[in-house]
């Protein structure tokens, strides 16, 4: 066992969760044994070896005043540090650890984006999973503090990828759910945190909102929701446990719910690219693209509106009245945003403020950044944006009150302040009358010591006289040695050098005790006079939070005009139906860096459900993440990348990304893609949008195409979601012929003497034909194996019909068209087939197929098989045409008795 001073470091050690311990040794923050390689290796740091009672460890260190940038630095790359400092005691000094820095609870970051704290807890049985979930999401660099609930898992994600916190606290529960921490794992970059069960707890977690918020406020943000307020409770405790003095900033709480905005599951923000690429870059993502601002809190607000569409169709119309009426104005949208690029982070200086850690230079950027606010409102007023939302943007802040704090901070500090917080030199002149004496009378003693080598050499007619403080003779005056017997009598000698002796006078002490005094006491009222400065600052921090958002607000709408006005983009019209109807639409990425080909869509009432067929490489998901992008732009409330567009809101979109592109990112299993689609099939409502480009790829063709085609009866009857489907299953185009709401588009591609020539335009109706073998074809493969596949294919195709389920309504929905003989034979009250040669069915995953929708639809149910003997057929046909409204129970009993009988 480790003694001595490794052996003090060792049991601190073991008394935090931290994952790396600074311990101060004098001078000098130390880090021994593990901490030490660990350090060394993040920050090339360089290792000594400590011998200690007989054993050797590696050791490291920082000189104290340094030990914040390494502290960041190992913080940033997501490590827990702990620090503990060495006091003295009555025999000796002893350590202790004062605080531990974490992601989530670091101030001092330079990175632009916003950096959260999140807590997640759950309810119930120990080894129940699911939800509910309450979250709570800090960042304590900006003071934002919201809190929600996430009904299950999907949701829960959908949040966490989101914010993208950089630590996140598990509640006792979550801990041993597998399947949060699995999604933690992989979609988040943040560390994990244990924190004490114990601040989980509902009334310790109530108690703490309640203090920090108090009981009115805690009751009005209308958090009812126990789950959240134990997130919000834990939060609060972890940052007042670790992160010393941030909790300040955090001055209000703000509650959200899933019914604001368009719901977009974790998978959906990855797959449209948000903010990121598939690939996990930054760059070609939407908000790479579209992010024009000019400060780091307009960014931080234009990515927030990116992920977080709204379905408040009043907000958005007002949103793009802002973006419209700045679109239209080249020259006000131009000065605005010149003006706004002079605005400092106000959000996070306020956090500064609070926690104490703010210096003059800071308080300067405060005063700076509100001295903005009038002249952004005289550029308002003196352009078309007068009048408009813009304007009204910028009226929310209470500027009376931001114009006293910036009068005031204009009065008190001084121009070109010094960094250090001690040295004087911080305030101004003129701001405090008893400071200003001190500093009269210090420059006055000082002015008197400046002057006295030249008084001295004159007065005793000395040459080479010098008058210089060091730290151990303070004061002197300093003689020449061959000058040095011609001194006064009065001087008395303090030391020989080689070349000068060093004297001082009495009035040479009595003014260095005054010069000492004043110094101190002009450092000191300095100092606290800063501090009560500092301190009205903090006060104000909602006001600062207020008009930081409001300059960010200015700077995101400034952001999204720019963009429209540079791109052609056009404002969408938002509607109330069920429609997505676009002209001449583009992909608002791809579009920046290829000659784009502009395509419709149209999608409404009563043609919902497109299926999109074309040969890989021709551009079907490119046609339909731009149809998920426009409408996610449109409730954004910015302009989209189209000549027109009519946008019904949706509540939700949902995409899943086919196994072939999905497998390029190395991260597709079958069961995945499943998941996948299993999530969209619950989640997904009349009101939503749906993607799916590829459906069942992952597994065997029929497999594929069974599931393909189940989910699509399923969808088109059942959830009645808007719906884009990319497949090259060929034979799903025939579902247009059966289900009444869908149509088929497909990407026509131009073929001459072997070559494929991509148009890039979207068509109705399917593509003629399957490309797989023609591909095959088209490469060069030899003709005897194309030919034989084209047999294969046929055989294949010629095993089994299928029939088409659903369709909703008036009965014409069912019909088989079989291969084998030929013909298309319908049921009940099903429509023919007008163009026969084109439809296309198979599958030997009939009863596959079948059960999948007699498990899930229902209603739909309507097929006759001819198979059946005649009194089966008489029975069915007889419940098919039952009403059951209209029936009367016992009737409908003794009907369904009847009908048992004859099937027996
Ligand atoms: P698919 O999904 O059919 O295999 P993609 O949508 O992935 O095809 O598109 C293939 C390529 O074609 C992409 O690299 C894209 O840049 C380009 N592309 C797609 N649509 C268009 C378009 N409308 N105009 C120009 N280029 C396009
Ligand atoms: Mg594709």
């Amino acid at each position: 066992m480790a003694t001595g001073i490794v052996g003090e470091f060792l049991d601190l050690k073991s008394e935090t969760e931290a994952d790396v311990l600074a311990m101060q040794c004098g001078d000098f923050y130390e880090f021994f044994a593990e901490d030490a390689e660990l350090v060394a290796d993040e920050l090339d740091l360089k290792v000594s070896q400590k011998s200690s009672h007989g054993s050797s460890y590696p050791m490291a260190g920082v000189p104290l005043s340094e030990l914040t940038p390494y502290a960041k630095a190992l913080v940033e790359r997501g490590y827990r540090v702990a620090v503990a400092d060495q006091y003295e005691t009555d025999d000796g000094h002893a350590r202790e650890i004062t605080r531990v820095i974490t992601p989530g609870t670091l101030l001092e970051t330079t990175d632009a984006e916003a950096r959260y704290l999140a807590a997640i807890v759950r309810d119930g049985d120990a080894d129940g999973t699911g939800g509910p979930y309450g979250l709570a999401f800090a960042d304590v660099t900006t003071g934002r503090f919201l809190v929600t609930e996430a009904a299950d898992e999907g949701e829960l994600r959908a949040e966490l990828y989101r914010f993208d916190p950089a630590e996140l606290l598990p509640g006792p529960l979550v801990r041993n759910d597998d399947a949060v921490l699995g999604a933690v794992r992989e979609e988040l970059s943040g560390s994990v945190s244990l924190f004490d069960a114990e601040a989980f707890a509902p009334g310790r977690a109530r108690h703490a909102v309640r203090e920090r918020f108090g009981a009115e406020t805690a009751d009005a943000v209308g958090l009812d929701s126990e789950l959240a307020i134990r997130a919000a409770g834990s939060v609060l405790a972890y940052v007042a446990e670790t992160g010393t003095g941030v909790l300040a900033s955090m001055t209000r709480l703000t509650a959200y719910g899933a019914a604001d905005h368009v719901e977009l599951d974790a998978t959906t923000q990855r797959n449209l690219e948000l903010t990121e690429t598939m690939s996990g870059d930054g760059d070609g993502s939407l908000f790479d693209v579209v992010d024009h601002t000019v400060t780091s809190p307009g960014g931080r607000l234009l990515r927030e509106w990116l992920t977080r569409p709204k379905r408040d169709r009043d907000a958005l119309e007002r949103r793009l009245d802002a973006v419209e009426t700045l679109a239209e104005s080249a020259l006000a949208r131009d000065r605005l945003r010149e003006t706004l690029a002079g605005a400092y982070d106000l959000e996070r200086l306020a956090a500064r403020a609070t926690s104490g850690s703010a210096g003059a230079n800071e308080l300067l950027s405060v005063r700076d950044t509100l001295a903005l606010l009038p002249e952004l409102a005289d550029a308002i007023e003196a352009s078309p944006l007068a009048g408009s939302p813009v304007a009204d943007v910028l009226r929310r802040p209470d500027r009376g009150r931001a114009s006293a704090l910036r009068d005031e901070l204009a009065e008190a500090l001084a121009e070109d302040p010094p960094n250090t917080k001690t040295q004087g030199g911080l305030l101004r002149r003129g701001y405090d009358a008893e400071l200003d004496e001190l500093i009269e009378r210090h420059e006055e003693v000082k002015r008197w010591l400046d002057g006295l080598a030249e008084r001295e050499k004159r007065q005793y007619g000395l040459s080479h006289v010098t008058v210089d403080r060091n730290k151990t003779d303070g004061y002197y005056i300093q003689v020449g040695k061959s000058v040095a017997d011609d001194v006064p009598d009065h001087y008395r000698e303090i030391k020989t050098l080689k070349n000068s002796k060093r004297f001082v006078t009495d009035e040479l002490a009595e003014r260095e005790r005054e010069v000492l005094r004043l110094e101190e006491a002009r450092g000191e009222l300095e100092y606290e006079l800063f501090e009560a400065l500092r301190a009205d600052v903090a006060a104000e921090a909602e006001l600062l939070q207020d008009v930081g958002r409001a300059l960010a607000e200015l700077d995101a709408l400034g952001s999204l005009a720019t963009h429209a006005a540079g791109n052609d983009w056009t404002r969408p019209t938002l509607a109330d139906s069920r429609s997505l109807s676009i002209e001449a639409g583009r992909h608002p990425v791809v579009e920046r860096t290829t000659e784009f080909v502009p395509n419709d869509l149209e999608l409404d009432a009563d043609r919902g459900f497109l299926i999109v067929t074309g040969p890989n490489m021709s551009g079907k998901s490119t046609y339909m993440r731009q149809a998920a992008l426009i409408q996610l732009l449109a409730q954004v409330g910015s302009f989209v990348p189209a000549r027109s567009a009519t946008v019904g809101l949706v509540d939700g979109i949902y995409t899943r990304v086919g196994a072939l592109d999905e497998l390029a990112q190395g991260r597709s299993t079958f069961m995945v893609e499943m998941q996948e689609l299993s999530n969209i099939l619950h989640s997904a409502t009349e009101e939503s949008l749906v993607i799916l480009d590829e459906v069942g790829r992952g597994t065997a063709t029929y497999d594929g195409i069974s599931i393909a085609w189940a989910a699509t009866e399923y969808l088109h009857n059942e959830v009645r979601a808007r719906t884009l489907f990319a497949t090259h299953y060929h034979e799903l185009t025939t579902l247009a012929d059966h289900l009444p709401r869908v149509a088929n588009v497909h990407v026509a591609v131009d073929e001459r003497d072997g070559e494929v020539t991509f148009l890039r335009t979207v068509r109705e109706g399917p593509t003629n034909r399957s490309y797989g073998v023609h591909v095959a074809d088209l490469a060069g493969v030899p003709a005897p194996v194309v030919d034989r596949a084209d047999e294969v294919l046929d055989r294949l195709r010629e095993e089994k019909a299928i029939e088409a389920r659903g369709g909703g309504g008036g009965g014409t929905t069912q019909a088989v068209f079989d291969l084998s003989s030929g013909s298309f034979e319908t049921g009940t009250g099903a429509r023919g087939n007008d163009g026969g040669d084109e439809v296309e069915a198979t599958a030997d995953g009939v009863e596959a197929t079948a059960d999948g929708v007699e498990a899930t639809t229902g209603e739909g149910e309507r097929g006759v098989d001819d198979a059946l003997d005649p009194e089966t057929r008489a029975v069915l046909e007889e419940l098919t045409d039952v009403d059951v409204a209209e029936t009367a129970p016992v009737e409908l009993l003794s009907r369904v008795r009847r009908w048992q009988e004859r099937l027996e």
